[in-house]
């Protein structure tokens, strides 16, 4: 068959079969510093070091005191789909640890030069082997503790394109520490020391638990505000923090959650803390907090993604369901208010009040000369640690929970109240606060049925488009459990007969103008769950005039207590804050009594 050409596909030398898979697996230092640090708590490390130099480009070496590796072994780690973690197929329904695959190890020696040395438990000597971007040097015994030292020089030195790609040494030792931390807030029970270049960068001790970890990573005011979560639903158990809407982030590296002690990015579980956060936090923010799952191995498939960073859970509605309400009731249980500390901050920072010059180790000094963005998240953790070593704590007790007792109340310009508590007082948004009763009042008619409706004696006109009038007249039906009855009016205009009787005073022409347009732009039903929320805000926030509404005593204090009596209200429907409080310790503050 002479006509035919010679073959041009060939099977790829083992060499550039590693480097294709380093291209998924080891994309820049940090993602070496994972796969190394996953091998050693793998090898059931309990104190794991990790030394970089410049951002983890010169230089990575991971050494633990885990189980450690013959001799044999050590040939074989380098050789790519060599695993001690997997025998067959069936061993991937459940798998227990961080690595399977058995790739980091052939990938990082594809484009790095790698020094592994390793001394089993109870081995009286270890051995060393190298290997320079895919060239194995030979097996040699070598002194050294029991465990794993692994060290990676010069990653993508034989890969130039790669090497192009990585960002600033900054942005890179960013990355690496951002997985250092996420690993060791979720391995309780592992110590961890990072360096930079031998500086000290972090490190947490063995017996720290997730709080302390938490404290020393993000800082006391972070740790503090933190609220536990635990509950359990058959094997599955969530576990962990959330913290106050109020600290929420404009970007998610707050956001953790470890599967089986595996921190992972997962859009359901991004979802799930969306929906646990609803109501309480301003759209785009991120909320912080740091969930742990364990859950049955068998009940997810890791699988899915060569970083190992997604995975795939079994039944996604019920785990769904079962997360959300029981972090709700957390972050329900946060303190919403917005701490009068972070009001005298702002103020200082505009310059409205100055610190008085202090002496010379004064806290205060600490953070004058910071830059104001800085000084926003460094003051309170600069100021507490400064204060003899204890923590102090700004917020004794959560007005949320305080009765209202007969404290004293009174009105500012019409718009706050103002109230004594037993360490301070706090002034509240009357109109914010009317707002969130309205709505959750909506809310409730609305699930036992049908909002109840007002009707007018005369009704009101209010004109619209012609196809406006088409869409009224299409969800007639629907608006009328939402309390709005309406009805053509010729052409282009309809006739109100009625609004939701709970909605004082509500504005009629604008209230349905808007409910209009929504359901115009959004293209949905009025029956739908997403639309209903909105209407239920557009009704509450058209009917609560109360700003600039004189009240009395007995007026504030009846404001309060139906307050007291829904879900939340800590927040408005826009998820703003109703209240700011100052404790004592802000008073003293102000008043440079400390
Ligand atoms: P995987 O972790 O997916 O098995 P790796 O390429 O990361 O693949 O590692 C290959 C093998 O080398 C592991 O299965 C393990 O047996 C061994 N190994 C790697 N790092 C260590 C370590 N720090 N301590 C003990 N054994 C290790
Ligand atoms: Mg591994």
């Amino acid at each position: 068959m002479s006509h035919l050409a010679a073959a041009r596909i060939a099977v790829l030398p083992e060499l550039v079969k590693n480097q294709i898979a380093a291209g998924e697996v080891i994309e820049r230092p940090a993602s070496a510093v994972k796969e190394l640090i996953e091998n050693s708590l793998d090898a059931g490390a309990t104190r794991i070091e990790i030394d970089l130099a410049e951002g983890g480009v010169a230089l990575v070496r991971v050494r633990d005191d885990g189980s450690g590796m013959g001799g044999a072994d050590l040939e074989l780690a380098f050789a790519s789909h060599a695993t001690s973690k997997l025998r067959e197929v069936a061993d991937l329904e459940h798998i227990a640890t961080l690595g399977f695959r058995g790739e980091a190890l052939a990938s990082i020696g594809s484009v790095a030069r790698v020094k592994l040395f390793s001394r089993a438990r109870g081995a009286i000597l270890g051995a060393q082997l190298e290997n320079e971007g895919g060239r194995i040097g030979a097996l040699r015994e070598a002194g050294g503790p029991e465990g794993t030292t692994i060290e990676l020089r010069d990653l993508f030195f034989n890969t130039p394109a790669r090497r192009r790609f990585l960002k600033t040494t900054a942005t890179e030792l960013g990355r690496c520490i951002d997985v250092i931390q996420r690993l060791a807030l979720a391995n309780p029970g592992v110590g961890f020391v990072a360096t930079h270049e031998g500086r000290r960068l972090f490190d947490v001790e063995r017996e720290m638990n997730l709080q302390e970890r938490v404290r020393r990573t993000f800082g006391s005011e972070l740790a503090q505000a933190l609220v536990a979560v635990e509950a359990r639903d058959g094997t599955l158990r969530l576990s962990g923090f959330v913290a106050p809407p109020r600290l929420a982030r404009n970007d998610s590296a707050r956001q953790m959650w470890f599967l089986n002690a595996r921190p992972l990015r997962d859009k359901l579980l991004t979802r799930v803390l969306k929906d646990a956060y609803r109501g309480f936090l301003v759209d785009g923010r991120q909320p912080v907090a740091f969930l742990s799952l364990s859950i049955d191995p068998a009940a997810v498939d890791v699988n899915v993604h060569p970083a190992k960073a997604e995975v795939r859970f079994r039944d996604e509605r019920r785990l769904f369901g079962f997360l959300v309400h029981h972090l709700r009731e957390a972050v329900r249980a946060t303190d919403m208010s917005t701490p009068g500390e972070s009001l005298l901050a702002s103020a200082e920072r505009r310059g409205a009040w100055a610190p008085a010059p202090a002496a010379a180790n004064a806290p205060t000094l600490a953070w004058s000369s910071a830059p104001a963005a800085a000084r926003a998240e460094a003051a309170p953790i600069v100021v507490r640690e400064s204060a003899g070593g204890a923590p102090v704590n700004l917020r004794a007790t959560s007005a949320a929970c305080e009765p209202l007792g007969a404290s004293p109340l009174f009105q500012v310009a019409r718009t706050y109240i103002v109230r004594a508590l037993d360490d301070g007082f706090e002034i509240l948004d009357q109109h914010a606060l009317h707002e969130r009763i309205t709505f959750e009042g909506l809310k409730r008619e609305l699930d036992r049925g049908a909002i109840e409706s007002q009707r007018f004696l005369v009704p009101e006109i209010v004109e619209l488009s012609r196809a406006q009038v088409a869409l009224a007249e299409e969800h007639a039906g629907a608006l009328e459990r939402l309390g709005l009855v309406v009805a053509p009016f010729g052409p282009a205009a309809v006739a109100v007969h009625g609004v939701p009787a709970r909605a004082r005073r509500v504005d009629p022409v604008g209230l349905v103008r808007d409910v209009i347009e929504l359901i115009e732009q959004r293209g949905v039903a009025p029956s739908s769950e997403k639309l209903l929320e909105e209407v239920l805000h557009r009704t509450a926030c058209r009917s609560s005039v109360m700003a600039g509404d004189e009240l009395s005593e007995s007026e504030m204090r009846a404001l309060l207590a139906q307050g007291a009596g829904i879900e939340s209200d800590q927040t408005c429907v826009h998820a703003r804050p109703t209240r700011v409080r100052f404790s004592l310790a802000d008073l003293e503050k102000a008043f440079h009594r400390r």
